[in-house]
């Protein structure tokens, strides 16, 4: 017998968080009674990934999970800010248990390592689409900003962006499967790791922030934009993994590395004269970023090649472009 919205709910995602005792009321009632610190601003995100769209049709169903989660958790860390609480708004083409059972395992593995409690959501019949709605805090008028950059500042990114894209393109065919032989490229697009710890220790030091979801090139542009600047970037100073460079060469890999996409690493900015206390106090070999460019007073994004500028056909991905 097919199980009832009433006890989908109860079975798959009363229970697929973390235990809070900020959490008055959870799933269940109407809404959820939440206890919000005193002494913080609340910060809330959402992020809807729909099927064919953000993830390949036929996706392992606890990489979907995983990553609606991830990906909300990057913008809170590109606030500087700590998740609490998530909503999940689910809408399913039918209800088959094994999927379900999937999904909350991925999405609740993730909600239990950052101390994440599912508090409500809502459940639909329609094409595969899942939104999360993450709520968390940051200490009152701490929050990193994408517009507090100011030109001179230097710009970084963590980790080695690119991966996501390539694992993308290997799950799709684009790329041959045996350019991976590890997964660790898929690895990187199914699962990606919100930088929460990172985001959370930056407040102090970077001016601004912003999480690489779309392509570092149009990300740091937008951080810039915001921050009323342009941005300069060395092409030979973008990290790649190695594994990348494996996959597709070294300059196709840091091509990718600044226009792929699904990366959340953050990209971030710092004063000159606060770099050296950044890298004493946050080790860069230990935090995993590096310095790729600087902002400047003239608008736009541009990177250089020993000199040249290097062109690109696009900067990162656009849900609306022609
Ligand atoms: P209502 O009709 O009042 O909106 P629902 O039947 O939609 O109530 O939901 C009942 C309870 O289950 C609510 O607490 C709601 O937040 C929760 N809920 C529904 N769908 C989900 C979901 N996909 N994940 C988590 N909680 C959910
Ligand atoms: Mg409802």
């Amino acid at each position: 017998m097919p199980l009832s919205e009433f006890a989908l709910i109860d079975r798959y995602f009363r229970k697929a968080g973390a235990m809070r005792s900020d959490v008055h009321v959870g799933v269940g009632d109407d809404a959820a009674l939440l206890q919000s610190p005193s002494g913080s601003d609340l910060v809330a995100a959402m992020d809807t990934l729909v099927e064919g769209v953000h993830f390949p049709h036929g996706s392992p169903p606890a990489s979907i999970g995983h990553r609606v989660l991830a990906v909300n958790l990057s913008d809170l860390a590109a606030m500087g800010a700590q998740p609490a609480w998530a909503l999940l708004a689910l809408t399913l083409p039918k209800i088959d248990e094994h999927w379900l059972e999937e999904f909350t395992a991925g999405l609740a593995a993730l909600a239990r390592a950052y101390d994440v409690a599912l508090v409500g959501g809502d459940t639909t019949s329609g094409p595969l689409s899942v939104t999360v709605q993450i709520l968390g805090h940051v200490a009152k008028s701490t929050a990193l900003l994408r517009s507090r950059g100011r030109a001179g500042d230097r710009v970084f990114v963590s980790g080695t962006p690119g991966d996501a894209a390539a694992g993308l393109a290997i799950e799709q065919a684009r790329l041959p499967a045996s350019c991976d032989p590890d997964g660790y490229l898929r690895k990187r697009f199914l699962y990606p790791s919100p930088r929460l710890a990172l985001g959370e220790c930056l407040r102090g030091y970077a001016t601004a922030c912003i999480d690489v979801s779309d392509g570092l090139l149009g990300d740091a542009g937008k951080l810039a934009h915001a921050s009323g600047c342009g941005v300069d970037i060395a092409f030979s100073d973008v990290p790649v993994s190695e594994e990348l460079v494996n996959a597709v060469g070294e300059r196709r890999a840091r091509e990718l590395a600044l226009t792929g996409g699904d990366d959340y690493e953050l990209c971030f900015t710092v004063p000159p004269a606060e770099v050296d206390r950044l890298r004493h106090n946050l080790p860069p070999e230990r935090w995993g970023y590096c310095c790729i460019g600087t902002l400047r007073e003239s608008p736009g994004a541009a990177v250089t090649d020993h000199g040249n500028v290097i062109e690109f056909s696009h900067s990162g991905y656009d849900h609306f472009a022609p």
